[in-house]
Parts: structure tokens; sequence; C-alpha cells
């Protein structure tokens, strides 16, 4: 049986971008007779709003989307991310890191898929735990775990580059664990099979397969959806103004009648699927 879930970070309001995500996922375990779950990511102690949570749940009921079992929240698994990390430690795949965001711009020398790269600068220091976020060496994870391949769905069987994400951070300074290692350890743990999600995550996947090999998790597949875009070809952001589903609720729209258009391709005039399958769309 396939289970898939809805994952959303309850660090704004839902707009249209994850009202789609939603019903991809939902709709992908219904049609093969399978299970989603709802989890939700809450644990950006800089950016997670609990009052957020019941709008959100509001808002899938409206969409009417229901989903199997109870939510899960990460928050409530801070444990398992800490012994995993302990887990790494051991092996001697992480290491210690004090630097500031301006200091990792200012001496990167690549971008990666999510931006600079780390330098490395404190790979090579002595360490020194306090206050630390804890990177993963990534050149010793990749040679340790060998070459890795996942495999999507849409887009087919991937050959996994982590390694274009340089030392990625796992345990963070402010939230217990990065998305990177409380997703893959989630995945694993709700016994999610089709990991569904949108393209921006593609390249993401990569740092995944890193860590399933190396914590002895369960291989899923995935499923990367294209990603509602604004004319621009950016992706939807409550920022650039794209509508909150909590607002169109409440101004008394009919959730089930959205879905159905979602479902059915029609977008709000300006609104289209991207094309990129890959993270640009
Ligand atoms: N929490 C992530 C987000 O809202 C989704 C992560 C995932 O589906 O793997 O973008």
């Amino acid at each position: 049986m396939i289970r898939t879930r809805f994952a959303p970070s309850p660090n704004g309001p839902l707009h249209l971008g994850h009202a789609y995500a939603a019903i991809v996922a939902h709709d992908l375990a219904r049609a093969r007779g399978g299970e989603c779950l709802l989890r939700i990511e809450d644990i950006d102690g800089t950016r997670s709003r609990a009052e957020l949570v019941p709008e959100i749940m509001a808002d899938l009921a409206w969409l009417g989307l229901a989903w199997d079992g109870a939510p899960v929240f990460q928050s409530r698994r801070l444990a398992a991310y800490a012994e995993a990390g302990e887990r790494l430690k051991a092996l001697g795949l992480l290491y210690p890191c004090q630097c500031t965001r301006a200091e990792i711009a200012a001496a990167a020398r690549e971008t990666g898929p999510d931006g600079p790269v780390y330098p490395g600068t404190c790979r090579s220091r002595p360490a020194d735990p306090r206050g630390a976020a804890w990177r993963l060496d990534m050149a010793k994870a990749v040679a340790l775990a060998g070459p890795l391949e996942w495999r999507d769905e849409r887009a087919g069987l991937q050959r996994a580059a982590p390694e274009r994400f340089g030392d990625v951070v796992l345990l963070r300074k402010e939230a217990p664990a990065s998305y990177h290692l409380a997703a893959t350890l989630d995945d694993a743990a709700d016994g999610i099979t089709l990991v569904t999600r949108g393209a921006d995550l593609f390249a993401a996947t990569d740092v995944h397969r890193l860590l399933q090999v190396l914590l002895g998790l369960p291989v899923p597949v995935w499923h990367h959806h294209a990603l509602l875009v604004e004319p621009d070809g950016r992706k939807l952001a409550k920022r650039r103004g794209s509508p909150a589903l909590a607002d169109r609720r409440l101004a008394g729209e009919d959730g089930t009648a959205l879905a159905r258009a979602l479902r059915e391709g029609r977008f709000p005039a300006g609104i289209s699927l991207g094309q990129g399958l890959h993270g640009e769309a």
C-alpha cells in the first residue's frame, strides 16, 4: 500500500500553491487505494507560528481534504532528531560550525542549489561545540555512501549528486534539526512510500538519499510536482501578494469548488503550472 504525506511548515498562511500540493498528495494516495498523512513541520524556531496550525487544518478541511490518522508534529520528535545527530557524530561525519550567515556569504566561492556553498571554514578548526550548528562533512559522507540513485515517478531514475550542496547543516543553533534531517527521518518513521512535494525540492532529494544510506533508512519513491507560478515564472508566495486560503475561506468562497478547479487545471488569472521538474519552475 502506498502512503503519501503533505508536510506544510506553519511559517505563514497557506496559499494556492499549498492547496495544490496538498491535493496532489491526497489524490495520489486516494487514486491508488493508499493513505495520506498530514505532517506539521513546526520546528523552525524563528519562523514557526503555532497559532497558524488550526488555520491550516481548517483550510485543508475547507478544501475537502481528509487525512489518515492524526496529524504528526515535528516538534514532538526532537529526541529522534537528536539521536540521529549523535549517530552521525559517532561516525565522525558532523563538525560544529560557528560561522555567521554574513561570514559564509563573504567567503563562499560557489553557489549550490540552496545558495552559497559553505566554504568549509570550520571543517579544519579545533571543534568548539558551544552554540554551534553541526554540518555534514559532505566529502566524507559521499565517500562512505558510494554512488547513489533515486527514482522520481515523473522524471525517472536520478543519479544523486549531494556534493553540489556542500557541507549542509543538519543540527541547527536555533532549531533542533534542519529540514533535510527532520524530513528524511520523518518520512521513514511515518512509513512514507511515495514522497510527494514541489519541484523546488527536487535537488534536495539528493541530500535526503544520502542521509538514508548513512542512517540505514528505507528508500521511498518520489513524486515532485510542478509548482503554481506567477506570470514571471516565480513560484507563488504570500509575500508577493498570493492570497491566503484562510482569507478566501473567511470570505465565504466554496473550498471544494476551488479544489475542483485546481484539479482540473483551472487556475486564477495570472497563475499557471510551471513546466520545470527540477526546481526551475
Ligand atoms: N515543509 C516543507 C515546505 O512547506 C515541505 C517539505 C517536504 O514536503 O519535504 O515547503
